[in-house]
């Protein structure tokens, strides 16, 4: 769908096929509201935002600007994550630990297809939290999905003292060096700046994370990042000179970049 179709759609609450197979006159609210619309397109809001929600692997999401706008290469970390899950293959539900929660795509997805597994997940912000709650109550994971607002650092301090473990931890951190923010286009600049802020060489999160992760995994369990174009062969020499996983392999997006990030304790 064009951005047009995509607006009209939304005003108008019908399919796309209707545009054209039944075509009505917009009311003189509806006409305001796809005016509004579209002037918020032409200041360089996200369409998604100006929609109000967003679709990740066949789920309707709500967003705005309290998070990050999901992306379609997030689709393929959660794939992988499903096949990461089936190999595991346990007798009891698999515990799965979700790092930045944003909309709550990555565990609303994982719950959605891995229905049994219990899958808690962190960010620190608390409208984030929100939101993503609200995205599992209106897709129905709610009760499969722990939301915990906390900074991701403690939190993975606090599971280690309390000796806790998990079958599989994952995360799309924010992984924008913090130089790069400025040039980024505009659309990116209305996402929250938190979201995507990854310090200055765009690791600070992957530093974490990968130290942190170790003690909470069984040997045989996964952890699996989203990371940034280029980062590939700084995370691997990151996990490697930690000599704390078995293996470091990476899985490519769309456009053959590496993506995904995947270690096996
Ligand atoms: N988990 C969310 C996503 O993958 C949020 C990521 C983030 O805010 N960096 O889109």
């Amino acid at each position: 769908m064009t951005e047009d179709e995509q607006i009209l759609t939304t005003v108008l609450n019908c399919r796309r096929v209707d545009l054209y197979a039944d075509p009505k006159p917009l009311t003189r609210i509806q006409q305001k509201q796809y005016l509004h619309m579209k002037s918020r397109l032409a200041s360089g809001e996200p369409l998604q935002y100006i929609l109000g929600f967003s679709d990740f692997m066949g789920i309707k999401l709500f967003v705005d600007e309290r998070v990050l706008i999901p992306r379609p290469e997030t689709e393929i970390l959660v794939e992988v994550a499903i096949e990461k899950a089936q190999a595991l293959k346990s007798q009891r539900p698999l515990r799965i630990l979700d790092l930045g929660t944003g909309s709550g795509n990555v565990a609303i997805a994982l719950a959605k297809n891995i229905p049994d597994a219990l899958i808690s997940t962190v960010d620190i912000s608390y409208e984030a939290i929100e939101l993503a709650e609200a995205n599992a109550r209106a897709n129905g994971v709610h009760e499969q999905v722990r939301f915990i607002l906390r900074d991701m650092v403690n939190f993975l301090k606090e599971q280690q003292e309390a000796n806790c473990k998990f079958d599989l931890i994952i995360s799309n951190p924010p992984y924008i060096p913090t130089f790069e923010i400025p040039r980024l286009p505009a659309d990116v600049l209305k996402e929250p700046r938190m979201a995507l802020d990854g310090g200055d060489d765009g690791l600070d999160f992957y530093r974490e994370i990968i130290a942190l992760s170790v003690d909470l995994l069984d040997k045989g369990s996964f952890l699996l990042l989203e990371i940034g174009d280029g980062q590939a062969e700084k995370i691997h020499a990151m996990v490697k000179a930690s000599e704390m996983y078995d293996q470091c392999v990476f899985q490519k997006d769309y456009v053959g970049t590496d993506r995904i990030a995947v270690m096996t304790r």
